[in-house]
């Protein structure tokens, strides 16, 4: 009987809302791996064979996707393959439950995108000046077949380490902008509706990037200046040159773009200004943290460059109160709303309107 030990049950770097799906320790690795995986083992390992055979010619296109799974799992899959060749070796300590739930998720996302099961919620940004909803940010939201809501701290990067990002960062967009495109036409407004995406950096690596952004905003009829992209202040740092390149080409196309999480990825201030972005977005820990001079210092430095500026994680009217003094009127949070569906969303756009009253 082969028994799985943790050879590390807390590993480091372990996200942890990923201890959310932890597997329960399973007695023999055959119904381990029928109950875990979707994949069946054997099919894994066939894939093997074949790929050793060299008759890689001869895979069906789920063979491919197999065998490209199996590559990436090839050390794993061949201790696995060894332990049940080799049973007298057992009891022996195979992959950690974090090791096989992190490899169980990555094989599930090949299939996620197409049996539908990431969906978007909306969040309102609001301006508090005029008491109105002036648009939403779209956030992924993965329905597993049986694990139920995975975070995106836990699928983004699973979804870039597998270069799944690039089709579901598309297929996010279009989404964002059939559903702008809807609720603009159900709420005109003076200023319409807008809707904010976040990008991964990875996206900003894809050559057919803008082309693919403006083939989508033609798709939806949405006007650019209507999508809002988010990219977070660390990307940006990190791939400094090449995203100058992008976000001009995107300014280009007439998009708005956003500095998420701003506070966080220490900026130079003369890269900042060289960067054709339109708004900073405070940090939710600063807002959270009660760091008012912080946030006085991004507000300031923001109006300076002449870029707008939203607070993110507005949870108290407290923090409302303190922001409003110190000169940002753009919002989102708790204090709001959370992040709802599109029926919520549609019924409290339903409800007030565009006009948002803050009781306060
Ligand atoms: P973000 O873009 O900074 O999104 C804001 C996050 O803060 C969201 O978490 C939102 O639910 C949460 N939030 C908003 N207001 C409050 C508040 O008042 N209090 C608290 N405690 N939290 C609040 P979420 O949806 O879990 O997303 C986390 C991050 O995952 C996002 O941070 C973004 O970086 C990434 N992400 C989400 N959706 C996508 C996506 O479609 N594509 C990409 N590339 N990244 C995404
Ligand atoms: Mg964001
Ligand atoms: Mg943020």
């Amino acid at each position: 009987m082969i028994q799985f030990e943790s050879v590390n049950p807390e590993p480091a770097g372990l996200d942890h809302s990923a201890k959310a799906f932890a597997v329960q320790p399973f007695e023999d690795i055959t119904s381990l791996i029928s109950h875990e995986l979707r994949t069946p083992l054997t099919a894994i390992l066939g894939s093997l064979g074949l790929l050793k055979m060299g008759q890689l010619g001869a895979l069906s296109e789920e063979g491919q996707q197999l065998l490209s799974i199996a590559i990436s799992n090839a050390d794993r899959l061949t201790r696995l393959a060894d332990a049940i060749d080799h049973e007298s070796l057992l009891p022996m300590t195979i992959l950690s439950s974090t090791e096989i739930e992190h490899f169980q998720l990555e094989n599930d996302l090949y299939q996620a995108l197409d049996c539908q099961e990431f969906q978007l919620v909306y969040q309102p940004m609001v301006s508090v000046e005029s008491d109105r909803i002036i648009g939403f940010e779209a956030l992924a939201r993965w329905k597993h077949y049986y694990r139920g809501s995975i975070p995106p701290a836990v699928f983004i990067p699973l979804a870039e380490k597998t270069g799944i990002i690039h089709p579901l960062g598309m297929w996010i967009l279009e989404q964002a902008c059939q559903q702008l495109h809807r609720w603009q036409q159900q709420f005109p407004a003076h200023s319409p509706l807008t809707m904010s995406v976040n990008l991964s950096p990875l996206q900003l690596l894809q050559p057919d990037l803008v082309s693919q952004v403006r083939q989508i905003l033609q798709d939806t009829n949405i006007a650019p200046n209507s999508l809002k992209l988010e990219i977070t202040e660390s990307a940006l740092i990190q791939n400094y040159e090449m995203a100058i390149g992008v976000l001009s080409e995107l300014k280009a196309l007439g998009v708005r773009l956003y500095i998420d999480d701003f506070g966080t990825g220490y900026s130079s201030l003369s890269r900042l200004q060289d960067l054709p972005v339109d708004a900073l977005k405070i940090d939710r820990s600063f807002v959270n943290g009660q760091k008012w001079d912080i946030s006085k210092t991004i507000i300031l430095l923001a109006t300076k460059l002449g870029l707008e500026v939203i607070a993110e994680g507005v949870e108290t009217a407290q923090e409302l109160k303190a922001l409003k003094a110190l000169g940002c009127n753009q919002m989102q949070g708790y204090l709001f709303s959370k992040p709802i569906d599109s029926h919520a969303a549609n019924a409290m756009l339903s409800q007030s309107g565009l006009s948002y009253s803050f009781n306060l």
